[in-house]
C-alpha cells in the first residue's frame, strides 16, 4: 500500500455505509453538501504528503522503505514527539484553520493499549498480535482512524441488564467469524473515517462484576460494516456565505450516533473481550498520547483568539491604553501557558511500559485541564477586546450594496488601511470564532470530546506523585507517625 491521495480517499468512502443526516439517507459522503466541506479539508490533508515541499513535516518511512504519515509513526524518542507537533502545526497552517477528529489524535488511543501487550496476552495471545496488526496497518494503508468511546447512556440502573440485555454496547453472539455486537457509540467524523477503534464507556470497571464481562469489549469496526448505521446531527452553517461564516463553512466536523444492530467484528479485529480488566486500563490510560494532539489544537485556538484580539484593538489605535495592553496580555499568558505545558512534556517526556516514549503524563493531564478550563474566559476577554460590532455587522452582500456602499466606507473604514470591507471580514472572523452556532458548538466539543471535566481532573490525579509533597510536610512538621495513604 502507499499513501493515499485526497481524490482515492473521496473515492474509499463510497462503499455503502449507512448514512443519515436531516431526514436524509446519504448516498455518497463525499459529495453530500453537509460533509462536503469537511472531506474536502481531509482530502487536503492526504494529498499534502504528496507535495516535495511539505513531505519531510508530514510523511517518514518505516525501517522496510514503506512511506506513511509521519503522524501514524509510534514515538520512540523525543524527536518522534516533535516531529508530531511539527506535522500538526503544518496540516493546520494550511488548512487556515481547526480541525481535531481527522485522525493523527485518535491514532494515539491504540498506541495506549499497544502499551498493554502484556495484559491482552494474559486475556488471549491473539489480542495483543491483533492491536500490533492494527497498529501497522492504518500506518500502512493511511486509513482515517477514528473512536468511539461513549454510549447514549439514559437511564444508569439499566445499563448492563433490562430490555435487550442493557443499554451499553456489548457482545450477543460470538461465532467461528468473530463476536457479534450491538449497541450505539457517539462518535465525530464517523461518517467520513475509515475505521474506529470502539471501547467501553467510563465506569468503574475495575470494581465490576462477572455480569459485566459482556460490555468489556474491545475492537476495530469498519465504518462500512453490515448493520453499523450513522445517524448524523445537522451541519452548523456549512451552507452559508463563506464571507460572512469563513470558519464554520470550512471546518464544521460533522458528529455521529452510530447504532451497531448486530454487527460482526471478525476475530482478527478484536482488541479484548470479556476482560473487566482491559476495560479498566484502557480507559485509565486513552489520552496518554492523544491529549497532546487534542492540547495542541487548544493551544491553535488560543493564537486565533489573541490574534483577532489584536488585530481589531490595533486598528482603531486602542492598544495605545494600559488597561487594553493588560487584556492583551491576559491572552498571551493563556497562549503561553498552553505552549509551556505542551513544551514541558515533550521535554520531560517518559518512556511507557511498551517501550514508547510518552510526553510526560502530568504536565500534559495538567495541561489540559489549564487549556480547557481558560478557554471559555479567554473568549469572553476576546469579545470584549472585538466589541459590540461583531454582533451588529450586516452580512457583506449588503455592505456591498452600491446604493449604500457610501455610507458603509464612513462609518466602517478606518483611515487608510481599514476599508469597510477588510473590517467586515476580520468581525466575521471573530463572530464565528466567539459567537456563531459553530463556535458555541465547538465550545461543547472541546469540554466533552476528549472526555467530560471529572475524568479529565481524575486523570491528573492520578498521573502525579504525590510523594514528595507528603514527604515534604512529614519533614517540615517534625510529623513522626506514618501517614497513611487514604483513598
Ligand atoms: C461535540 C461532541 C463530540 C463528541 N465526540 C465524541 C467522539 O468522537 N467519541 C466519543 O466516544 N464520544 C464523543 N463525545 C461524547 C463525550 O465523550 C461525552 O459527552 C462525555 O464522555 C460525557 O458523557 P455524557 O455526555 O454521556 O455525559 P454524562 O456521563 O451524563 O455526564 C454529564 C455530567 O454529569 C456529571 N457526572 C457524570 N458522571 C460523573 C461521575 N462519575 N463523577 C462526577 N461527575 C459525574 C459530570 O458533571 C458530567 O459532565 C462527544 C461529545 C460532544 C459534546
Amino acid at each position: 500500500m502507499a499513501l493515499m491521495t485526497g481524490e482515492e480517499y473521496k473515492k474509499s468512502l463510497n462503499d455503502g455505509r449507512e448514512v443519515y443526516i436531516d431526514g436524509e439517507k446519504v448516498k455518497n459522503v463525499a459529495d453530500h453538501r453537509s460533509f462536503k466541506p469537511i472531506v474536502e479539508a481531509k482530502a487536503r490533508m492526504y494529498d499534502l504528503g504528496h507535495k516535495p515541499e511539505f513531505k519531510d513535516n508530514t510523511t517518514t518511512t518505516l525501517p522496510d522503505g514503506e512511506e506513511i504519515c509521519l503522524a501514524y509513526k509510534l514515538p520512540k524518542d523525543k524527536e518522534d514527539l516533535t516531529a508530531i507537533r511539527t506535522y500538526v502545526d503544518t496540516i493546520l497552517d494550511d488548512l487556515g484553520g481547526v480541525v481535531y477528529r481527522v485522525g493523527d489524535e485518535t491514532i494515539g488511543e491504540m498506541w495506549s493499549l499497544y502499551d498493554a501487550q502484556d495484559k491482552l496476552n494474559e486475556n488471549d495471545p491473539a489480542y495483543a498480535k491483533n492491536i500490533k496488526y492494527h497498529v501497522d496497518r492504518v500506518a500502512r494503508e493511511d486509513l482515517f482512524h477514528v473512536s468511539a468511546n461513549t454510549d447514549p447512556k439514559g437511564d444508569r440502573s439499566k445499563l448492563f441488564s433490562g430490555k435487550d440485555g442493557g443499554t451499553l454496547l456489548h457482545v450477543v453472539e460470538e461465532n467461528d467469524k468473530g463476536i457479534v455486537v450491538k449497541g450505539a457509540k457517539f462518535e465525530t467524523a464517523a461518517a467520513y473515517a475509515h475505521q474506529a477503534f470502539v471501547k467501553p464507556t467510563i465506569l468503574d470497571w475495575q470494581a465490576g462484576e462477572e455480569g459485566m464481562a459482556p460490555f468489556a469489549c474491545g475492537f476495530i469496526c469498519d465504518m462500512g460494516a453490515p448493520g453499523l448505521k450513522h445517524i448524523c446531527r445537522s451541519p452548523l452553517d456549512t451552507e452559508k456565505n463563506e464571507t460572512d461564516y469563513p470558519i464554520s463553512t470550512k471546518f464544521d466536523e460533522i458528529d455521529t450516533l452510530l447504532i451497531f444492530d448486530n454487527v460482526l467484528i471478525p476475530w482478527e479485529n478484536v482488541l479484548f473481550h470479556r476482560s473487566l480488566e482491559s476495560a479498566a486500563y484502557i480507559r485509565n490510560t486513552l489520552h496518554r498520547y492523544s491529549a497532546f494532539n487534542y492540547v495542541l489544537r487548544v493551544l491553535r485556538r488560543a493564537d486565533y483568539l489573541l490574534g483577532t484580539a489584536l488585530l481589531n484593538v490595533e486598528q482603531t489605535g486602542l492598544t495605545k491604553l494600559q488597561a487594553v495592553k493588560e487584556k492583551i496580555s491576559e491572552l498571551i499568558s493563556y497562549r503561553e501557558g498552553i505552549n509551556a505545558h505542551l513544551t514541558a512534556a515533550v521535554a520531560n517526556a517518559e518512556r511507557s511500559p511498551g517501550d514508547l516514549m510518552m510526553p510526560n503524563q502530568s504536565l500534559l493531564y495538567t495541561g489540559r485541564i489549564y487549556a480547557l478550563s481558560h478557554f471559555p474566559a479567554m473568549a469572553h476577554l476576546t469579545r470584549e477586546l472585538v466589541g459590540g460590532q461583531l454582533a451588529v455587522t450586516p452580512d457583506s452582500v449588503t455592505l456591498s450594496d452600491p446604493a449604500i456602499k457610501g455610507y458603509i466606507d464612513k462609518y466602517y473604514s478606518v483611515g487608510e488601511e481599514w476599508s469597510a470591507e477588510e473590517r467586515g471580514k476580520l468581525l466575521y472572523f471573530a463572530r464565528d470564532l466567539l459567537n456563531s452556532s459553530y463556535a458555541g458548538h465547538r465550545t461543547t466539543f472541546e469540554l466533552f470530546a476528549q472526555s467530560p471535566p471529572f475524568a479529565q481532573q481524575m486523570a491528573a490525579f492520578s498521573s502525579f506523585d504525590m510523594e514528595p509533597q507528603r514527604e515534604m510536610v512529614k519533614k517540615a512538621a517534625n510529623l513522626k507517625t506514618l501517614v497513611s495513604q487514604k483513598n
